[in-house]
């Protein structure tokens, strides 16, 4: 066993560049190599890949991966075959003779990964079985996907625990980015995980991620729903998401975005495939700033550098909620994630509910013939044949309701539990976490705590080096975490740029095979950044003042200051307070707090000095990225004094006004909601 840990970390060595595993990693590796059924949930994102292609490297034979996300299986080829792991794919439409050919190449072993979606290994699976291609390992990529309830469930995945014991009973290892106890038990039936003891290993890392900042508006109305939202988006959070729960409102929500100025793009399964991709590359490329998209497409969306993710509306599950708010600060700069909450938004989910878990009576209408499946909406016809699989009703014999009713409760728990989230007064992150098992220490952040996250990409140098970075990355395949590089390491770089392929080679997370292929976009990557054009030193420092305070306060920037406004400053360049406070329209207490630090701020670029500059900031930004507890602590002690300053601000704030929606809303849009 300690031989094959030691030459998994040679694997990991070799292949990811990684002197070590994380402390959650190498516990799922640990188990996996022990041959034991394994059940990872690893919620912060990154890194999930290394959990089964290490293990498939060491165990030999090839490792079957079951993967939802179709779309992304030959950017996660490519990205293994990148890191000289040799894999293969069944994915999208292929011949009969592709098929073969690629089973011949696991035959051979050829391949030690192979990924397939579960509705592909129903069909695939009795070639395999026939062959005797039995799977060394299986792993299963978003486990979740199996719970019923939920916008991401594929029913296929319930078939699994059958594939699996035709395909000689393999180990499995499954992971997912989030799942509550009730889910892991669903998960482990489902794959029958440690037999029947039930004797399998967790291993459940934390939810906790400090650089986000979590909030609620409670509206009204549609129209506030609308005013709200434009509100938020009006502040300078330049990457935003916004979940809409439906193709149609997606659609109506991106025109309106739109026709107020922003660059806003709808998205979902509905678009033609081209247009998809055209759209989503389009965001990835920053030519877009919002993208408006539907909760059950989100999966393929992952940008690191998304700041402000919207729900529109209320989401069925906190994991759905917490997953698709999850992919905003990917980087580990600062982000906010925001609800928009109407009272009796949980109606949509229940109505849902009654689909996916039919009534008896329906059921029993259905399933006797008396109603013909067409009768009825194909939600309820698609259920009650899941159902009747399940259950096999038998005229005359009596059928087991209690497992379907168990989960039918289990569900309408989850749609409250949601609802306690929008509508409770303690605070945000605590209230996910304790939903997610986990004791919540102190808040870094959110509505009713008002704490300010700090941001650690402070240096715009190495801000501008990083975006550079991304985009020569994001052309090569999808940033997907399972992809060619992670954030961290992504960050690292752009702190420290390596010269040479050999500096670039030795960094960790990029390691040789890396290096030697893509060396030389990479070192381009980080020389193309260049200063930003437009907007002066001074308004970029304006503006970033102005995010921070306001992130910190929970309010749209823009309610702090307006663009106008900073511009004003920035060409004034005001000396007494006084003359601030005109231009930025401060009453007597926002002026006494602000304009001090405007001035201060104003002063300090015009003698050419960087006003974020602090001795501490490289030191602060290197150990974040390596995404230990000591960056965490430094980012505290950092923004101790400013903790105190802005609680203390806060109490000053005038009652929000809806200043930034004036007049800005067309009503053509409004209608259309
Ligand atoms: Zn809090």
């Amino acid at each position: 066993m300690l031989a094959r840990y030691q030459s998994a970390c040679q694997v990991l060595d070799r292949h990811f560049g990684f002197p070590r595993f994380r402390p959650q990693q190498g516990a799922v590796v640990r188990s996996v190599l022990s041959g034991r059924d394994t059940l990872g949930i690893l919620p912060t994102g990154g890194g999930k890949s290394v959990c089964f292609q290490v293990p498939a490297m060491v165990v030999g034979g090839y490792t079957l991966v079951i993967s939802p996300l179709i779309s992304l299986m030959q950017d996660q080829v490519a990205a293994a075959l990148a890191r000289g792991i040799p894999a293969v794919s069944l994915a999208g439409p292929m011949t009969r003779a592709q098929v073969t050919a690629a089973l011949d190449t696991v035959a051979g072993g050829g391949a030690r990964l192979l990924y397939i979606s579960p509705e592909r290994l129903q069909r695939v699976a009795e070639e395999l079985e026939r062959r005797q291609l039995f799977p060394a390992l299986l792993a299963v990529d978003e486990v979740h996907c199996i719970a019923e309830w939920g916008h991401d469930f594929r029913p296929s995945f319930r078939t699994l625990r059958r594939l699996r014991q035709r395909l000689g009973r393999p180990p499995v290892v499954a992971l997912t980015g989030s799942a509550t106890e009730a889910v892991r038990r669903e998960i482990a039936d489902t794959l029958d995980l440690g037999g029947r003891q039930r004797d399998f290993d967790l291993h459940l890392g934390s939810f906790n991620r400090r650089n986000l900042w979590f909030g609620v508006h409670r509206v009204g109305s549609e129209q506030q729903r609308v005013r709200v939202l434009l509100e938020l988006l009006a502040a300078d959070d330049t990457m935003s998401i916004v979940y809409a729960p439906t193709r149609k409102a997606t659609e109506s929500i991106a025109g309106l975005l739109r026709e107020s100025g922003h660059r806003a793009v709808a998205y979902h399964a509905g678009l033609e495939r081209t247009v998809r991709a055209h759209r989503l590359e389009a965001f990835l490329d920053d030519e877009v700033d919002v993208i408006v998209a539907t909760s059950a497409f989100g999966m393929g969306i992952d940008k690191p550098t998304v700041r402000l993710v919207i729900h529109w509306s209320m989401p069925p599950t906190p994991e759905s909620y917490y997953q698709e708010a999850g992919r905003a600060g990917r980087d580990g700069s600062r982000a906010r994630c925001i609800l928009l909450y109407r009272p009796g938004d949980a109606v949509v989910h229940q109505r849902q509910l009654d689909a996916t878990f039919p009534s008896r009576k329906v059921l029993e209408e259905i399933w006797s013939g008396r109603t013909p499946p067409s009768r009825v909406p194909a939600a309820v016809a698609a259920s009650a044949e899941r159902l009747r699989r399940e259950l096999r009703p038998r005229w005359g014999l009596h059928v087991d309701w209690r497992p379907v009713e168990k989960r039918r409760r289990a569900a309408a728990a989850r749609i409250e539990a949601v609802e306690r989230y929008a509508t409770g007064r303690g605070c945000r992150r605590a209230a996910l976490l304790r939903y997610f098992g986990e004791a919540p220490g102190e808040c870094s952040g959110c509505d009713h705590c008002r704490r300010v996250i700090p941001d650690v990409f402070t240096d715009p140098d190495v801000r501008r080096r990083l975006a550079s970075l991304r985009r020569a990355v994001s052309r090569l395949q999808a940033p997907w975490p399972g992809g060619l590089l992670d954030d961290a390491t992504l960050a690292r770089l752009a702190a420290r740029p390596p010269r040479t392929e050999e500096e670039l080679a030795a960094i960790p997370g990029v390691g040789a095979p890396l290096a030697a292929r893509y060396g030389r976009l990479l070192v381009e990557g980080l020389s193309n950044a260049e200063s930003p054009a437009g907007e002066s030193a001074l308004e970029a420092a304006l503006l970033d003042w102005r995010s921070r305070t306001a992130a910190g306060l929970g309010i749209p920037a823009i309610e702090l200051l307006t663009a106008t406004a900073i511009h004003a400053l920035a060409t004034r360049r005001p000396t007494t307070s006084v003359e601030v406070a005109r231009i930025a329209s401060f009453g007597p207490r926002m002026r006494a707090k602000f304009a001090g630090e405007l001035i201060a701020l104003i002063d300090e670029q015009a003698a050419g000095g960087n006003a974020q500059s602090e001795a501490g900031q490289s030191a602060a930004l290197h150990s974040c990225v390596e995404g230990t507890a000591e960056s965490t602590r430094l980012m505290n002690s950092r923004s101790g004094d400013r903790v105190a300053e802005v609680t203390a601000m806060s109490r000053c704030l005038p009652e929000r006004e809806a200043e930034a929606s004036k007049g800005s809303i067309p009503e053509a849009a409004l209608s259309r909601q």
